[in-house]
């Protein structure tokens, strides 16, 4: 029997997105088994055993291998970045991974290794045991892009980009970008994290192919680049799979935003009562945290700006976390204490505002959404895209800046919400974009767009759609692999 198997990074996004990729295999492939390895987690990265066991149940050939924790020796400074702990912990989990490939090729062929790009280490791993290794990148082109021209940004630059505030960088394919909405790891040379991304970007051309979560329609620009050879220039530009756009199942995610008497989520009740493309949705990803006087903007804002809305608050980050991530489990936020007086009584008619989760896909689908802000995390693009729904870009984290110019300038589904230098967004920019996303001509052109982007992804992934022959092409690469017996490859 012939195998893939997944390496998925600790936080449970990555393995929800590895999942999804793992059931559309599956879908075309059925008598393939894949085989995912888990790794215990550095910090707080969601809790994975529930999703485990439904995903489990629900599909009998997938299979969860749980590595044993690798043993880290301690830092030796407080890490600047959370993500060199989990670069850090699965470097040390080379031992595990060898030999848990070695035991799933006991019993299976295995045609390939996939891997999240935190997972880069892993691929001399897969070297020695001759099996091809694959990066599963679960952000846009525009930002693969990037990836994969930063050794040439690296090598052609001598200070920390952090200190070139007003230069624009051209990476091929995507509109000229300010260091200052780089990946913050990009950023400052002397940081380890900084290093670490180095690598990876060094390390991903030499993998055996590129499986990217988005579609040919969506990103024209950066692919064309990136297939024309023009990002990776010390080298041979790997085979690029564009797959997406995948979405995460019912079983991804945490709560449910508030559940009614018949188990149906509050929020969707409430949407039911709202008239159609009326209501703007604000929801900020797995991490996104907003200080408390930035909330209080927020509420102020939404107020002002007359619009129907549903609202997801978490607490505000205490003192020492990261202002704008969250890393630890968080209480619910208690309303009354962190939102401004008597604003959830003005806006009764008119707002809803749900503790820490909301079911976003399914909220995001409802008729009754119009528009929304979001922190860009690719996901949620994806999942506006697929409901038809614009965007007000408000990134907090990871490369979501790099997604804001993406969206905003390059695929023109979003409008910007501006901050001030110290990353502020005053309540007045709150009004403003709101408004404009829910009525004005430039709200309605994106709008236009948006829906027919939706169109655009329905085609990629229907037979003879791009998405679809990019999968009939990987699967052509594992044949190769396989050598003469061949997979029975779907036509
Ligand atoms: N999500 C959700 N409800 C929430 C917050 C997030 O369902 O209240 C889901 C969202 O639908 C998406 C994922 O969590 O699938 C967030 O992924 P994304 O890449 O957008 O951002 P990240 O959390 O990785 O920063």
């Amino acid at each position: 029997m012939e195998a893939i198997v997944f390496y998925p990074a600790p936080p449970i996004g990555h393995l929800i997105s590895m999942v999804e990729l793992g059931k559309l295999i599956l879908t075309h492939q059925p008598s393939l088994s894949i085989h995912i390895l888990i790794t215990p987690p550095p910090y707080n990265a969601g809790n994975t055993a529930p999703y485990i066991a439904q995903v489990s149940a629900a599909f009998p050939s997938i299979t969860f291998h749980h590595l044993p924790t690798a043993a880290l020796p301690p830092p030796i400074t407080p890490p600047t970045h959370h993500e060199i702990l989990t670069f850090e912990l699965l470097r040390s989990n080379n031992p595990n991974v060898h030999h848990a490939l070695l035991s799933i090729s006991k019993n299976y062929t295995v045609l390939g290794l996939v891997m999240d790009f935190f997972c880069f280490h892993a691929l001399s791993v897969a070297t020695d045991l001759n099996i091809p290794a694959y990066f599963f990148f679960t952000s846009g082109a525009g930002c693969l892009a990037l990836f994969l021209y930063f050794t040439t940004l690296h090598e052609n630059t001598t200070t920390s980009f952090k200190d070139i505030k007003t230069t624009p960088f051209d990476v091929p394919g995507t509109p000229p970008i300010l260091p200052t909405d780089f990946p913050k790891p990009f950023l400052d040379r002397d940081d380890k994290i900084y290093e670490y991304f180095v690598e990876v970007c060094n390390q991903m051309p030499k993998s055996a192919g590129i499986i990217v979560n988005t579609f040919d329609c969506l990103e024209p620009r950066p692919l064309k680049a990136i297939t024309d050879g023009l990002c990776v220039l010390n080298g041979p530009t790997p085979p690029i799979y564009c797959v997406g756009p995948l979405m995460a199942a019912k079983e991804g995610g945490g709560g449910d935003g508030g559940s009614g008497g018949d188990g149906v989520p509050e929020c969707l009740t409430w949407l039911d009562s709202q008239p159609s493309r009326s209501v703007v949705f604000l929801c900020f990803g797995s991490l996104g945290l907003f200080p408390a006087d930035q909330l209080e903007e927020i509420a102020t804002g939404l107020e002002r700006s007359g619009q129907r809305f549903l609202w997801v608050v978490r607490n505000p980050p205490s003192g020492r976390e990261n202002r704008s991530v969250a890393t630890s489990e968080r209480p619910d936020p208690d309303f009354d204490s962190i939102l401004p007086n008597g604003f959830l009584d003005r806006t009764k008619e008119r707002g809803l505002v749900v503790k820490t989760w909301a079911p976003q896909v399914e909220v995001l689908k409802h008729d009754s959404v119009g528009g929304f802000v979001t922190h860009c995390g690719w996901n949620s693009v994806l999942e506006a895209v697929c409901a038809g729904v614009p965007m007000v870009a408000w990134p907090l984290y990871a490369e979501q800046r790099f997604n804001r110019i993406t969206t905003v300038e390059e695929i023109k589904i979003a409008l910007p919400m501006v901050e001030s230098e110290n990353g502020f967004v005053s309540s007045a920019e709150v009004e403003k974009r709101v408004r404009e996303l829910m009525d004005s001509e430039e709200g309605d052109s994106i709008r236009k767009r948006t829906v027919a982007m939706k169109n655009e992804a329905k085609a990629a992934l229907r037979e003879g759609g791009s998405s679809r022959v990019a999968l009939t092409e990987l699967f052509v690469s594992w044949n190769r692999t396989l050598g003469s017996q061949g997979l029975h490859l779907e036509k």
